[in-house]
């Protein structure tokens, strides 16, 4: 209970899984007391989540190029065409990474680069069959929407056609990525000739609707209002509502299933370094966790939301458990996009699964669509390969990944 009743009120009626409106969210997200908030958004959690479970995934994010010609200001990755540290990496080497990969236990690679303006949908369509050719074991969820864009517009074809096409070559699932912020004051500040947020949205509903599943992401604190914020949530959880509305996902709650729509949210927070908007305003952690367990109860649709370990740290990923986060993401063996801007948190399996534990929380490894793999209820059941580390390869950690030794960078070209 809180002093104020109003407060109360949408906090009882979210945490028993009604429904609460954009202007309810933000009063709870400005001014409800942070304990009520958390608790609301853990009785959610558990009521989605009753065994208690808290899970974690083993994948690499490998990417394909870093040349790109939207030139996003916030972006500490990409080079525009031409300049002389722009690279691709060759489809060998891709395929080399994917198989350092499942011999480390990955279940996933999320193959993400940049707008190259000569990469169109057969581009894709060849790295998604050539993956799959060789390790057909491997999830691939990969891409977002704005990269649907680009390789549409590359090759002259729909957006149904391109999805189509990338889906028939492998693609398993879409990122959430590129989302940043969707409405449009914001996202023009930041990416201005990125496609608009209602074109990202777009996307997203084709892909639902011929039964690709994705996440949502949002990046926090590049100068955006909390108004924003909610409206970037509320854009999203309307495009999910079509989602269920025409039958595209299951509810996990009613059916166990994890088909369609949006499975997960998983805000991030922007990171300053090496970008055209150093200097700008960080979201703080407060702001964060706060944002955290106020989405909880505003998604009513969505099943499970991730914290950010790499972009807020683990301490802070720790204490999202207990605000109604039920996944605390990849252990991540290869990730260069956002480490370039300033992310410099790195762990490890053993740390992962210990963190959750010490959260009271039963530490799990899941497959991309959220199905547990192996649970374990006590440390005799943890795994004990030492090797799956974050950032084993990774080429924007300073002084080169942790098992660079054992495992050398492959080339660029
Ligand atoms: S965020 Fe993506 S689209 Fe934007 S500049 Fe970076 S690589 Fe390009």
């Amino acid at each position: 209970m809180t002093a104020n009743r109003e407060i109360d009120s949408i906090l009882q009626r979210a945490a028993d899984g009604g429904r609460i409106t954009p202007e309810e969210a933000l009063l709870l997200y400005t001014e409800a007391p942070f304990h009520a908030l958390g608790e609301a958004a853990d009785t959610v959690r558990r009521r989605r989540h009753p065994d208690g479970i808290v899970t974690y995934l083993i994948d690499r994010n490998i990417n394909y190029t870093n040349v790109c010609v939207t030139a996003c200001k916030f972006c500490a990755f990409f080079r525009a065409p031409k300049h002389k540290e722009g690279w691709s990496h060759p489809m060998e080497e891709i395929l080399n990474r994917c198989g350092e990969a499942v011999d480390l236990g990955a279940t996933q690679v999320m193959l993400q680069g940049g707008h190259h303006p000569d990469y169109g949908v057969e581009y894709y369509e060849n790295l998604f069959s050539s993956v799959k050719q060789a390790y057909p074991q491997l999830a691939i969820h990969s891409i977002g929407p704005s990269e649907i864009l680009h390789m549409a517009k590359v090759s002259g074809v729909s957006i149904e056609d391109a999805v189509l096409r990338i889906k028939a070559a492998g693609l398993d699932s879409i990122a959430g990525a590129g989302a940043e912020m969707l409405p449009d004051r914001p996202r023009k500040a930041i990416a201005p000739l990125k496609e608009s947020g209602a074109r990202w949205l777009e996307v997203m509903a084709v892909a639902h609707r011929n039964g690709l599943s994705s996440t949502a992401t949002m990046m926090m604190g590049t100068g955006e209002t909390h108004e924003e914020r909610i409206e970037h949530i509320r854009m999203i959880r309307d495009v999910q509502d079509l989602a269920v509305e025409r039958g595209y996902r299951d509810d996990a709650v009613e059916t166990g299933q994890e088909i369609g729509g949006f499975r997960a949210f998983i805000p991030w927070t922007y990171q300053p370094e090496n970008n055209h908007l150093k200097g700008r305003t960080q979201a703080t952690t407060m702001e964060y966790l706060r944002f955290l367990a106020m989405s909880r109860l505003f998604f009513d649709n969505v099943s499970h939301l991730q914290a950010s370990w790499l972009t807020t740290g683990k301490d802070v990923g720790q204490l999202s458990l207990h605000l109604g986060v039920d996944d605390l993401g990849s252990i991540m063996l290869e990730e260069n996009v956002i480490s370039s801007a300033g992310a410099r948190h790195r762990s490890n399996l053993h740390e992962l699964i210990w963190m959750i534990r010490t959260a009271d929380r039963i530490p799990a490894q899941r497959d991309t669509l959220y199905k547990h793999l192996a649970v374990h209820y006590t440390p005799e059941d943890d795994p004990t390969d030492e090797r799956v580390v974050s950032h084993f390869s990774s080429i924007a950690m300073p002084g080169g990944g942790a098992g660079r030794k054992q495992l050398p960078v492959v080339g660029v070209s």
